[in-house]
């Protein structure tokens, strides 16, 4: 999925669309429901609702958090989140309402229809993956199973366990329905085990619990009816979690994917660029890690454009342009389309890349690479153009504003012209607080870094307190000159891939935590 960039035109005015968010992982939220949420002009959302399909809302819209369900400190009121919907809609607005998993089930979604059909505001709604369906899969269990149990039944364990007459009726569940899942039942989980063996289940029925299913924070725990009440509060599990009662829990020790991805449960900073660290999330989520995006360095343009833009006039006369980075190509193309030109005007020079990550990059703009070292780092870079016999030739560098000199010194020393161009500059940003607090917590296993100055910048934002904010953080480095310059301040890398590559450096953080 990708941001909203494109601003699409609102959905009907004065209409109200219930969506179901899905579980928890927001990728698991349907088309339809993300294509409505794309084009709200409204957004009341939940607390299970995954805060990160938020980015999606069009800028501008309204956001209204409608509070936590079942925890006591509500947002606001069911009355006042009713009346919300009306007045939004009554006022013209295209109204999503958000809500975890699936509305109509347990998620009190009929009411809010139910108000909105009060007052003749028409409305749509959209299921959702339920957190029952998600909690089971994510948890390795098939909800259910030819050989196992051909019914299953959605159960709220919510029910006041003292209240006299139930309406669930539990001698007929216990033992006429295969698989039973409990929707917020953990609180009353001694109870509904109680229940189920005293109408006949048996007491050595396996039973898994889901907490946070289909998150990086998932945790199961499994368990039989007699023991899992027990199993549950020496494990701490604590809301939102779901109970699975029936024999379908045994074939967890086939299926169990999600948490047996070789990152599960792992906790990674990424210190990258916002603008870069997507690649680097991706291929670690992908693996079950659980990613923290703490930029140590925000870009921006250069203070003038007048050096580039006097180059770009004398373009034919180089013989090299040379990028040593995505950052350049990206601030040197972008410049180059606003002044309304493109790669047609770059006419004259070969192009070298860095490494094949930057190679791609240019293919986007329509470029292909002349040069790629076999080593993809500067002094790699320097090596392959001297190669190629440099003497004489008049080369341009378009880079950030302090970069290393060793591209353009070994040039020179080869007889090389060079005109280096600043197209951005580093700045560091201003607020590093939620990842000093998550390092503080000790909630972060591993810190990676992709350049030397993610690793100074890092360090210059923790400051003093720093050696007791990594105790006990594995560091990974991409390559050999981000490793030094991280021993050099004193961390001691742990990962270290042989070629200075994303995808490498993600598969050696992989080993590091399987050997
Ligand atoms: N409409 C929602 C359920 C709302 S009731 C749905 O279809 O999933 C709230 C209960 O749902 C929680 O108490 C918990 O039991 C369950 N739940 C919701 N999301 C969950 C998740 N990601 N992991 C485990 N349980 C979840």
């Amino acid at each position: 999925m990708t941001t909203n960039d494109q601003q699409q035109p609102a959905v009907r005015p004065g209409k109200v669309y219930l969506i179901g968010a899905g579980p928890g992982d927001p990728t698991l939220i349907t088309v339809k429901g993300l294509e409505l949420l794309k084009r709200a002009q409204v957004v009341v959302y939940d607390y299970l609702a995954s805060p990160k399909l938020l980015k999606y809302v069009p800028k501008g819209a309204e956001f209204i958090y409608a509070g936590k369900k079942g925890g006591g400190c509500h947002a606001h009121t069911q009355e006042e989140i009713n009346q919300m919907l009306v007045d939004h809609a009554l006022a013209g607005k295209a109204v999503v309402r958000l809500k975890g998993g699936d509305p109509f089930i347990f998620g009190r979604g009929a009411e809010e229809i139910q108000e909105l059909a009060k007052f003749g505001i028409p409305f749509e709604v959209v299921p959702g993956v339920t957190s029952a369906t998600a909690a089971a899969t994510y948890a390795g269990v098939p909800i259910t199973h030819r050989e196992f149990t051909s019914s299953v039944a959605f159960v709220t364990g919510h029910e006041d366990p003292t209240k006299a007459a139930s309406n669930i009726a539990w001698d007929k569940i216990a033992t006429g329905i295969g698989t039973l899942v409990f929707y917020m039942g953990i609180k009353n989980l001694p109870t509904i085990a109680e229940n189920l063996i005293k109408h006949g289940r048996a007491p050595e029925t396996p039973v898994a619990v889901v907490r946070w299913a289909s998150t990086p924070i998932q945790k199961s725990v499994v368990g039989t009816l007699a023991t899992i009440a027990q199993v549950v509060k020496e494990t701490g599990i604590t809301p939102p979690a779901l109970v699975v009662v029936g024999e379908v829990v045994k074939l967890r020790d086939t299926i169990n994917w999600f948490e047996k991805r070789p990152l599960f449960n792992r906790r990674i900073l990424v210190t990258r660029t916002r603008e870069q660290a997507s690649e680097l999330v991706r291929l670690l989520e992908d693996r079950g890690a659980d990613c923290v995006e703490g930029a140590t360095i925000a870009m921006e343009p250069p203070e003038s454009w007048d050096e580039l833009d006097a180059a770009l006039t004398r373009i034919g006369d180089y013989q090299w342009l040379v990028f040593a980075s995505i950052n350049a190509i990206r601030f040197f193309f972008g410049r180059l389309l606003d002044k309304g030109m493109d790669a047609r005007d770059l006419k004259g020079p070969k192009v070298a890349a860095v490494g094949v990550a930057t190679a791609e990059a240019l293919r986007d703009y329509g470029i292909r690479a002349d040069l790629i070292p076999e080593e993809f780092t500067g002094d790699g870079l320097a090596e392959s153009l001297v190669a190629q016999g440099v003497a004489g030739a008049r080369v341009l560098i378009p880079r950030a504003k302090k970069a290393r000199e060793i591209v353009p010194d070994t040039l020179r020393d080869h007889g090389a012209q060079v005109d280096v161009v600043t197209v951005y500059q580093n700045v560091q940003p201003k607020d590093y607080d939620l990842v000093r607090q998550e390092l503080a917590d000790g909630a972060i296993d591993m810190v990676t870094f992709t350049s030397s100055s993610t690793v100074t910048n890092f360090l210059d934002m923790l400051g003093n307190d720093r050696d007791k904010l990594l105790a006990g953080v594995k560091f990974a480095a991409i390559g050999p000159i981000t490793a030094k310059t991280a021993v050099k301040h004193g961390l001691a890398i742990d990962v270290q891939p042989a070629t200075y590559t994303i995808p490498a450096m993600v598969d050696a953080i992989v080993d590091f935590y399987n050997s």
